[in-house]
């Protein structure tokens, strides 16, 4: 696992958006910012679920949290704005996001992918978190010191047979994540922009790709946190432009 022991009140004071919030590694990443001190905001498609997690935090007594409840299929530019508008005017601005959402499409050759598929996977997956980071950055930009971590795979940097859209969205990912953190290293030198690689990791996602797997072998979300951590505190206010591995 990556090396780091965050200090209990590490993200004290922060707002912090996790996308994909109400599930898998964004729970937990969004339970643990909450533990450490932030304020989490839980975006997601599903209510039910952004709203256990809002108990969740809410029974343990950490930061009261907030939910943006938000379907990244489908969302447009006014939706985001909108969205940006909120959160101005609750917290003033923001001081991370973590882009965890992401849908895996379908697992077959890229002879035979199905075309609306295949932009479903780059809309949920790519298209939103661009607009969704362009109408924040304003927000982000307010903050003393700003992080934006984005969410890549091992096959988003190798992509093997049968991994489709994915793989491609997550090759995306990790340009976008260059691209963002070099050209804000001149006109918002505040913000720094990152990317992780989970690695195998014990959710839903993971045993629709890999059906046959025992979960049991599986790192937990639990057990990545460190590089969560990391990448959302001070300690990393130096690092800028990498594409870092949880495991
Ligand atoms: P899960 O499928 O378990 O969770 C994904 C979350 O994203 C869910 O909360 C889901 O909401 C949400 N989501 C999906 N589509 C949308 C949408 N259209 N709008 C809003 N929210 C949406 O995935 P993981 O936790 O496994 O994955 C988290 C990230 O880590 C992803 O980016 C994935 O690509 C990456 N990753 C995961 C690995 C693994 O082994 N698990 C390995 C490498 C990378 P809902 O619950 O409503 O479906």
């Amino acid at each position: 696992m990556f090396d780091y022991q965050a200090p209990s009140q590490l993200l004290d004071g922060k707002i912090i958006l996790v996308t994909g919030a109400g599930d898998g590694i964004g729970k937990t990443a969004a339970i643990t910012y909450a533990k450490h001190g932030a304020t989490v905001i839980l975006l997601g498609r599903t209510i039910k679920k952004l709203e256990a997690v809002y108990d969740y935090i809410e029974k343990q007594q950490y930061p009261q949290a907030a939910i943006v409840p938000l379907n990244l299929d489908g969302a447009v530019e006014h939706d985001f704005q909108e969205l940006a508008n909120t959160i101005e005017s609750e917290f003033g601005h923001i001081d991370g996001i973590l882009h965890n959402a992401s849908i895996l499409g379908e697992r077959c050759d890229l002879a035979s992918y199905d075309q609306a598929l295949f932009e479903k996977v780059m809309r949920v997956n790519v298209t939103s978190q661009l607009i969704l980071t362009q109408a924040l950055l304003p927000l982000m930009q307010k903050a003393k010191t700003a992080s934006i971590a984005f969410t890549s795979s091992g096959v988003g940097r190798t992509a093997k047979a049968n991994w489709g859209a994915y793989a491609i969205s997550k090759f995306a990912t990790e340009a976008m994540t260059q691209l963002f953190a070099s050209e804000l290293s001149t006109t918002s030198p505040s913000i720094r922009v990152n990317a992780i690689n989970p690695g195998a990791t014990r959710t839903n996602m993971r045993a629709n790709a890999f059906p046959s797997e025992a979960p049991e072998t599986l790192a937990t979300p639990e057990d990545i946190m460190p590089l969560y951590l990391y990448l959302m505190g001070d300690d990393s206010a130096s690092v800028n432009g990498q594409s870092l591995d949880a495991q």
